[in-house]
């Protein structure tokens, strides 16, 4: 076990952090693009070869670990929160559902126009009465003779005001083993996008309705039996989402150590106040017990050809969750008003990393699968009947 990152993992988190302070340093922070979706910025992305760093070659990708994309999201969401959304969407996404099993024709029509930065792919997985639950989507999907017709909606979707394709769970008939995944392109008649919600973060969600859209055979990425599938890739996901709250923590605590430092209370630094130095340590414990989670959880994934092991993905996520909110928290208590004030980063960072405890599972369901993994599926009375 070697717990020194190597000389090009070294350089790869250098160059990343430097490109992002040279291109997305300023109105990081800022809850919008004044401009809509800055897709000048992700073609930026995609020119440094931060999209699909962990796809294969073959399918365009950069051929990088899984891991090598933890440590570029975990370094640019440093720098720049919007732009680690980008590496999220290029990298661990509902892009990963494309790469992994759609056919030959899918990823070459979708994967090269995603990877450049010319299409945005979205997830539409989550539905009014279908959050957690997601065993109980009502998404139908129906074979036709000239298609696959599409009826119901889904809610929270994540860039979708701008998404030109969306990876939409539905289900081809009752139960669990019906459901899969089709891909569903902006314009197709019946798909209505309003786009008009956000989250407390700022950020924009689409709801998407359905009205019998008509999709062509070949856009079916899974039929029967998709479910497991479908989440052995969403844990990458989840990866992605736990390196951004990781690296939101880390900025709130290395933000914190500096004002700590520069801060003169009572004619003293902050810094020298006790009540106030625990904070930084218990910040720091957090921060480093969940990135050994999460750096184990990447690197067990790549020894298994890119197959994360759901229970340590659950651990990662629900550490870097928690880790990152709690840091963000201490920050925002630190810097006093400053902190609380509406133009400073850290009430910024606060949201995020408090949306990332729900988005992706929240922490509760992530505890529900690692207790799971430890005591088995509870026993329902049905059971025992
Ligand atoms: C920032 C953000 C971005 C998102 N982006 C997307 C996206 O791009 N695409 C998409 O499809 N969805 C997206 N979502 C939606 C997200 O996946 C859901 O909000 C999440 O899965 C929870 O579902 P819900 O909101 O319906 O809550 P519910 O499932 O109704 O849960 C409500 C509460 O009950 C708890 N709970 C539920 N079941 C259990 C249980 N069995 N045991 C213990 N506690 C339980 C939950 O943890 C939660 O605290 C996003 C959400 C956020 C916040």
């Amino acid at each position: 076990m070697d717990f020194d990152l190597s000389a090009e993992q070294k350089l790869l988190i250098d160059s990343v952090t430097a490109f992002g302070e040279r291109h997305f340093f300023e109105g990081a922070y800022a809850d919008e693009e004044p401009d809509g979706y800055p897709h000048r910025f992700l073609k930026l992305l995609a020119s440094q070869g931060l999209t699909g760093i962990c796809l294969p070659e073959s399918h365009g990708g950069q051929g990088g670990s899984l891991f090598d994309a933890v440590l570029a999201i975990e370094a640019m969401a440093q720098v720049s929160p919007r732009a680690a959304d980008m590496i999220q969407a290029t990298n661990f996404g509902a892009i990963q559902q494309i790469a992994a099993y759609g056919s030959d024709s899918m990823r070459a029509k979708f994967l090269p126009a995603i990877l450049a930065g010319d299409k945005i792919v979205s997830v539409g997985m989550s539905e009014p009465n279908a959050g957690s639950a997601t065993t109980e989507i009502a998404t139908t999907a129906t074979r036709t003779h000239n298609g696959v017709r599409i009826r119901g909606g889904k809610t929270f979707n994540t860039n979708g005001a701008h998404a030109d394709v969306w990876v939409v769970w539905v289900r081809f008939g009752p139960g669990t083993r019906n459901i899969g995944c089709v891909l569903m392109e902006r314009g197709t008649p019946g798909l209505e996008v309003n786009a008009t919600s956000k989250f407390m973060s700022g950020e924009p969600y689409a709801i998407l309705s359905f009205d019998d859209c008509l999709i062509p055979e070949e856009n079916v990425l899974l039929d029967r039996d998709g479910f497991k599938k479908l989440f052995t890739v969403f844990n990458i996901e989840r990866l992605g989402n736990a390196a951004r709250s990781l690296a939101h923590g880390e900025k709130a605590l290395s933000m914190s150590i500096e004002y700590l430092k520069s801060r003169r209370q009572f004619g003293e630094p902050l810094a020298n106040f006790q009540g106030l130095r625990w904070k930084i340590a218990d910040m720091k414990v957090r921060l480093e017990s969940a990135k050994m989670l999460l750096y184990r959880a990447a690197v067990d994934a790549d020894k298994n050809d890119g197959i994360p092991n759901p229970a340590y993905c659950s651990l990662a996520k629900l550490a870097c969750n928690e880790a990152g909110f709690f840091a963000a928290n201490e920050a925002l208590q630190l810097f006093g008003g400053y902190g609380y004030a509406a133009e400073g980063p850290i009430q910024y960072i606060f949201r995020r990393t408090r949306g990332w405890m729900i988005a992706g599972g929240t922490v509760e369901i992530q505890r529900n699968q690692i207790a799971a993994h430890l005591l088995g599926k509870p026993e329902r009375k049905e059971d025992r009947s």
